[in-house]
């Protein structure tokens, strides 16, 4: 494991963390513009902008015993990324921590649900602008085009919803219709609200425990722009803050993907931390963890 400066308030052993923040700064499947290596560290200096009392909860992050484990290293192909992933976040839900994965291009979302126990269940909440539900793409069945794909086969097509999609391919949105993965897509949040798209989410996914992957990309690129992959009509940061509030009780993990922070002012990299902070802040608040 490589040092970094960590995340703001991690100051917890391993042992007694309840969350673990883990970095993985690789971007090779990146398809537009690259940089997403560089988010981890990126959040983590920006994580350092916040108090640490948070007013809505009462809660003070800098007693909730977070640890920061550094990143991972690097790798040249997502293969062997994926396999050192698994690798660290596996003792992570072994020892029945939550892990917080800051990436890293979205390659490095399946890996983390992967590790999860076998045997046990697990629900995804897929945030995405883009379904991610390529086969394979440019020959790599690993590359972030395929991340919603590799999730399904792990948990089953029943046990994820993707939401916020805006941007799909047609030969995706076929080869879904006979396997079924549910998405809701940011249209619907606009045009329903987010509270009732939450609710048909959460009806969705039957699983006790949730975990959570926030591709930045789901927010709209007004808010979020320092990303690879930019698509206009996007979630609300409000939206997503909501949506960590409600799956809250049932957290099992969080990723938030793709911040590359050079094409950014730093907001991206700001919002990026201020959203872990709130799915750590609001799981302790629903009190299925201390
Ligand atoms: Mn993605
Ligand atoms: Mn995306």
């Amino acid at each position: 494991m490589e040092r970094s400066n960590g995340f703001a308030d991690a100051t917890a052993t391993f042992e007694e963390a309840s969350f673990v923040v883990v970095g993985v700064p690789f971007d090779r499947t990146t398809s537009f513009r690259p940089g997403a290596r560089f988010g981890p560290d990126s959040i983590r200096q920006h994580s350092w902008n916040f108090e640490s009392y948070d007013l809505e909860t009462g809660i003070d992050l800098s007693e909730i015993p977070v640890h920061d484990l550094g990143n991972v290293g690097e790798f040249g192909f997502a293969k062997d990324m994926v396999a050192a992933v698994r690798e660290e976040i596996r003792p992570i839900y072994d020892a029945g921590k939550i892990p917080i994965v800051l990436g890293g291009d979205h390659a490095c979302s399946p890996p983390c649900v992967e590790a999860y126990p076998t045997g046990k269940s697990i629900g995804v909440l897929y945030l995405d602008a883009h379904m991610d539900f390529r086969s394979s793409y440019l020959g790599d069945d690993r590359s972030h085009a395929c991340s919603s794909r590799r999730i399904v086969e792990k948990v089953g097509a029943q046990n994820v919803v993707v939401l916020g999609v805006r941007s799909v391919s047609k030969e995706e949105v076929d080869d879904n219709r006979s396997i079924g993965m549910p998405y809701i897509t940011a249209h619907e949040v606009a045009r329903d609200g987010i509270e009732s798209s939450m609710r048909k989410a959460l009806s969705l996914l039957k699983t006790d425990r949730i975990y959570v992957s926030l591709d930045i990309d789901a927010i709209d690129p007004a808010y979020a722009g320092g990303t690879g992959t930019p698509e206009p009509f996007g979630l609300t940061p409000r939206d997503v803050k909501y949506i960590l509030g409600e799956v809250a009780p049932r957290l099992a993990g969080l990723d938030i993907m793709e911040v590359s922070p050079h094409y950014d002012t730093g907001n991206t990299s700001l919002l990026a931390a201020r959203l872990a902070r709130e799915a750590i802040v609001r799981a302790v608040a629903s009190k299925r963890v201390r």
